[in-house]
This record gives C-alpha cells, structure tokens and sequence, in this order.
C-alpha cells in the first residue's frame, strides 16, 4: 500500500546527529527499528514487570512480550492508515525502553526520591538518554545514532512537553505535535495492556468471569456474541475469543476514528498534521468510555488487588534502599557510574544506574548489599 500524503516518508527524514551512509537494503526507520532491538536496554525488558513482578509467575506478559504485542497492533493502525509501518514499529518498540524496574510503581517511586534533589525522573526522558547516551555499539558516536523523528516519537508519544518544563528538549520542536505514527503509539499502548492485564489477571485467578462480565460492559457484549455462536465452548477458550473481539473493536475504532479526523482536519502533509493543536490518532468518545471503564476496572479488581499491591510495595521500598545506600555510599556501585558520580549530580548518577536495572537485578543487588546489614534511614 502506498504512503498516505499526510504519512511520514523517511526519504523527507530530518535525519541523524552524526550523518551515516544510506544501507542498501533498508530504509532509515527499518535500520533505527533494527537498532533499539539490539540494544542492551530492549533485552532488558524481558525482566521487567508489566503487573505481575517476575516472581509471581513466569508466563505473563512481562515488558518486553507487551513491547511485541504493542509493536504488532501499531503495525496493523499504521498500515491501516497508509503510515509508516517502519516508523510506528520502531516507535512501538522503543515505547517503554526507558521504563525502570518494577512498572508505574517504580517509576512513581523513583521520582518521588528525585524530586528531594528537585530533580524528577520521567521514562520519556529517560529513554532517550538510553539511545543518545548509555548504549554503546558503535565506534563512531555514542548511543543508537537515531533519527530525528524517532527520537522525537520517544520523548512524545504519550504527552507533550513545553519548552520551559523541559528546556533540553528545545531541539524536539515542543510547540508542533509528532506525526501520526507517533501519535497512535500511546493509544495502541492503552488497547495492548487493557486486553492483556484482563488475561492475565484471570489466568492468575485474581479475576474472574463474572466479576468480568458485570464490571466491563464492551467485554459482556462480545462474550454474548460468542456465547450465542458457541454455547457448548470451553469457558476458557470464550473468554479468548470475547477477549480478541473486544482488541479488534478498539484497534478498529481508532483506525477510523483517526481516518476520520485526519479527513475532517483538512491536514494532507505531516507539516499540517504538527501544526494542528490537537492529537489526530484518538478513539471515538465510546471507544474512549470502553477503555475508561476496562481501566477502572482493572485498578478497582486487579492493580489494587492485595496480593498484587503487597508484592509491588516490597519492591519498591527495596529500590528506595537502594537509592539511600547508592547516595550515601556510591563506592557500592560499579566503576563507570562511581566515576560519573564524582563528576555530577550524584543523585541523577544514582537515578539512571537504577533505573536501567532488572527487577531480579535489583531485588539481588539489595539482598546482597543490604540483606543482613542494616538498613539506611527512610
Ligand atoms: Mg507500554
């Protein structure tokens, strides 16, 4: 299918820092694509919690099965759209690369001992220091060498920031919005981890079919439509297929849905698609409300769920020790970042060394370092 007018061609590319001879068998955004899955930091995401810690059970999704299934659906948009099946993949790759050990609860937890610097950590930001700076491949530069567009789509995908919040970004043109296939990222996030965390909270058993049926109103009407077609079914195997309709009625709502304000927008270059105000790449408002209440949903029975919320909040408390010893006693860490501790702010050396761990890597460095010996003060 060919490039819609208003997708981004990589031939009009605003291209790299340190300029590279082209490759003779693919295209800038497939080479930048290829890149982030030969990073260090893309493996990493294998053993780093979505929901479920790593020791809960081995056969949830984790970070980096999630990464691959939000790669897949922002395929299938992008193309949908006539984007830039190239860039939306390496965007949907990249999305979560700056994500700390243990989820959201990490990463809350990891700016709240950074704002008692007046500093802050955010994943966005963080993940383009992984690709400007902490992967070295190449003996050429530092970092990954990626496009323009791409490293914008890291830091954009999800929000936009302004130009007095995040002055190093300047460069990011703050005031214009990034082209669709950045734009659908965070949507095709949203549709990935609520379809998801419902299977795997029920095969957890921390869900279950009922309390599903009654709580989510999209999921209680493909499951009837499955019933009706297959009343002697496996339960188990309705539940997929409900599952796998309601993520293709949400994939499908915001195709059209963003076809349709692409077309109502008038935008048919992706310069005129930055200049307008809002974001084009969005579901309608009853796809919106179907994800609001599959997301309360999941807060209400699974996130905040005791079981989960015990393990969660072991966890973190363990990288908030961490933090304290690193900061107090930065001799504990390795080399490099030791060095880069005497050279800057050691809270931020601290931040990122942590930031980049595991969640078995850091639950090990903790029981190694603080196992037996006392704890620092909270
Ligand atoms: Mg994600």
């Amino acid at each position: 299918m060919p490039l819609a007018p208003y997708a981004m061609d990589v031939s009009r590319s605003r291209g790299r820092r340190h300029p590279e001879a082209q490759h003779p068998y693919r295209n800038d955004y497939a080479r930048d694509r290829d890149r982030i899955i030969h990073a260090r930091a893309f493996r990493r995401l294998e053993a780093k919690t979505q929901v479920f810690t790593t020791r809960y059970s081995d056969h949830f999704r984790n970070r980096l099965t999630h990464t691959l299934e939000v790669a897949q659906i922002a395929r299938t948009v992008a193309g949908a759209l006539g984007l830039n099946t190239d860039l939306a993949e390496a965007l949907a790759l990249a999305h979560d690369i700056g994500h700390p050990p243990f989820g959201h609860a990490g990463e809350r937890r990891l700016d709240e001992l950074m704002r008692e610097h007046g500093d802050r950590f955010d994943h966005n930001l963080h993940a383009l220091r992984i690709v400007e700076q902490f992967e070295q491949r190449y003996l050429d530069f530092l970092g990954l060498n990626l496009t323009f567009e791409v490293r914008e789509g890291i830091i954009k995908h999800s929000r936009d920031y302004s130009p007095t919040e995040a002055p190093e970004l300047a460069e990011y043109l703050l005031e214009l919005r990034p082209p669709l296939e950045a734009q659908l990222i965070d949507r095709v996030d949203e549709i990935a981890y609520n379809t998801a965390d419902l299977d795997d909270g029920l095969e957890a058993r921390l869900l279950d079919l009922e309390t599903l049926l009654d709580g989510v109103p999209v999921f209680a009407e493909m499951y009837a439509e499955v019933d009706r077609r297959y009343p002697g079914g496996r339960a188990k195997l309705k539940f997929n297929e409900a599952l796998k309709r309601v993520l293709d009625r949400l994939a499908t709502d915001l195709i059209e849905t963003s076809r349709e304000r692409v077309r109502a927008s008038g935008a048919a270059t992706v310069e005129e698609i930055r200049r307008v105000p809002e974001r084009l790449a969005t579901f309608s408002p009853q796809a919106a409300q179907w994800n609001a209440e599959l997301k309360s949903f999941l807060y209400a029975r699974l996130y905040d769920n005791p079981v989960i919320v015990e393990d969660r909040e072991r966890s973190v408390e363990a990288l908030s020790h961490l933090f304290r010893l690193y900061l107090e006693h930065p001799e504990n860490m390795p080399k490099y970042y030791l060095e880069q501790a005497q050279r800057g702010p050691r809270h931020r050396v601290v931040c990122d060394y942590i930031a980049g761990m595991t969640d078995h890597f850091l639950l090990r460095l903790h029981r190694e370092l603080l196992g037996a010996a006392a704890r620092p003060a909270d």
